[in-house]
């Protein structure tokens, strides 16, 4: 294997594989992922894609994603993402993509929670990440690691010369002119998730290490329909696109209980219908989602994935009621960029997608505007590493810290039961200081890789702590 590269992607999502292929060809590109490619949550995407309709459409997308993510959204950033989203379809289309469309060929769009209008594409039905991202793979000739933690930065004077990646148990560090963070969310941390389980938020951790700034990690989304009753880390998600073509949230009296929250009901954005399924949990009612609005042949075509998993989970679709729950779901705050996607004051160091904190989510992400927003970013970072990539050249010793111990995996498990019942879906000072406590104890006993990811968790408490009133997905009850 070669020690240097032009570019080095960490993360084999979309963001980092979008990102690969808008570089410039001549460049020598590096794509490490830490399990096998497919191990992203880009993969496990379901509703599809937002994509402003038109230039009418703009002003409207840009609203429904301020509104859903309170105001604290960067307002240049959404219009940004709105406008370079007209591109997407036709980004994608012209090297052979095909989105969903009707009989006469007009791509279909669909609607989510918090959409005044249908402006969502999709690809193989339900399975939109999974087309997507098997297709932009298959386009991509990067070279290509799996298998491969990154577990260090190689920085110096604020230039990043590559990075350390332990694979098959050796310690080796990987040089380039540019680097990409593209290492997505934080699902791990939580008991009840819908990631992909290689998401733990390492790189996150390994940031605060190296004074890069997080934004807004206390912004974390929660899904309000997700089947969790599974022996899998990670929970089967029942798209947000079900609620939006009709499928309903109802009691075990089938009483549809969520306008008694908000007046939208099961179109009302995530965070209000998680924080309503979980009070009316509390309260000792059960709660399912209702398919009993269609027939079973419209299910198995326009939501292929979700109706043969729950029929091989025993569910009778759609006559069956299907228990839900939220879970932990998507990361809006992360690795503060600028408009280019670089990291603030580094010269050659980026981050897209997930892992990034553009500030266009604000406190609550709009449905399908993540895998949007790989896409956007990702053409932005490639066009930047394209204009300013120069060369440059260090050598770095291998980190000596011991990357694994024996009870790591103990402490893990202890982190995702108190980080789902302490910083969860509704939180007060009392519980997160807790938290904080079991973090801090904690550090100190584990290996490297599992420390990143309680360094992370530890940051998404403290901002927790911070913001002591409740906004977006961040819900304080003191
Ligand atoms: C079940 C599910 C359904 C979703 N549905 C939708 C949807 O319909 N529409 C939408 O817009 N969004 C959806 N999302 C959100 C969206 O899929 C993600 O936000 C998006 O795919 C993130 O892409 P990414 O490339 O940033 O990260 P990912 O696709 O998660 O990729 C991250 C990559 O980084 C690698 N990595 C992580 N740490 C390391 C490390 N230390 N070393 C090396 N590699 C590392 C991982 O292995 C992985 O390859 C969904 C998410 C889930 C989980």
């Amino acid at each position: 294997m070669q020690l240097k590269y032009d570019v080095i992607i960490v993360g084999s999502g979309l963001a980092g594989i979008w990102t690969a292929l808008n570089l410039d060809k001549k460049l020598k590109v590096l794509v490490l992922t830490k399990s096998k490619v497919w191990g992203c949550n880009s993969f496990y995407a379901q509703g599809g894609v937002t994509v402003a309709k038109d230039e009418k459409d703009i002003p409207f997308h840009i609203e429904d994603t301020m509104i859903a993510g309170s105001y604290h959204n960067d307002k240049k950033m959404v219009e940004l993402l709105s406008q370079k989203s007209l591109s997407v379809i036709d980004d994608i289309e012209k090297l052979g993509f095909r989105f969903d469309r009707d009989e006469k060929g007009n791509i279909l769009f669909t609607r989510e929670g918090a959409h005044s209008k249908n402006r969502i594409v999709h690809a193989g039905g339900d399975a939109t990440g999974r087309e997507i991202h098997k297709f932009v793979f298959n386009k991509d000739k990067s070279f290509f690691i799996d298998e491969a933690v990154v577990f260090d930065l190689l920085i110096e004077d604020n230039k990043c010369y590559g990075v350390s990646v332990l694979q098959n148990n050796k310690k080796m560090n990987i040089y380039a002119n540019s680097v990409v963070i593209a290492s997505g969310g934080v699902g791990g941390l939580y008991k009840f998730d819908t990631n992909a389980n290689t998401i733990s938020g390492d790189m996150q951790g390994l940031c605060t290490l190296k004074n890069i700034k997080l934004k807004d990690m206390e912004m974390t989304q929660f899904h309000p329909t997700v089947y969790v009753q599974m022996k899998t880390a990670q929970k089967l998600l029942l798209s947000e696109s079900l609620r939006g073509e009709g499928a309903k949230v109802v009691d075990q009296n089938k009483k549809r209980f969520l306008f008694d929250y908000d007046e939208r009901g099961e179109l009302a954005s995530r965070d209000i219908v998680s924080r309503a399924i979980y009070d009316y949990k509390q309260r000792g009612n059960e709660v399912f989602l209702d398919f009993s609005e269609w027939n079973e042949k419209f299910l198995a075509k326009r939501f292929p994935t979700i109706y043969y998993k729950l029929r091989d989970l025993g569910y009778n679709i759609p006559n069956d009621l299907v228990p839900i729950s939220p879970a932990f779901h998507y990361m809006m705050g992360g690795i503060e960029v600028e408009e280019n996607s670089k990291i603030k004051n580094f010269k050659n160091l980026y981050a897209v997608g997930e892992v990034a904190c553009t500030g266009i989510h604000g406190a609550n992400r709009l449905a399908s505007n993540s895998l949007l927003e790989c896409f956007v970013f990702g053409k932005i970072c490639a066009e930047d590493i394209n204009k300013n990539i120069s060369e440059i050249d260090k050598r770095f010793k291998i980190n000596e810290e011991i990357l694994k111990k024996e009870n790591d995996k103990f402490y893990k498990n202890q982190l995702r039961e108190i980080m789902w019942k302490n910083v969860g879906i509704i939180r007060d000072e009392k519980n997160l200081l807790k938290a904080l406590n079991f973090v801090e104890k904690t550090i100190p006993k584990l290996g490297r890789i599992t420390k990143l990811r309680f360094l992370t968790a530890k940051e998404i408490i403290k901002s927790a702590l911070n913001r002591k009133e409740s906004l977006g997905a961040h819900y304080r009850k003191d």
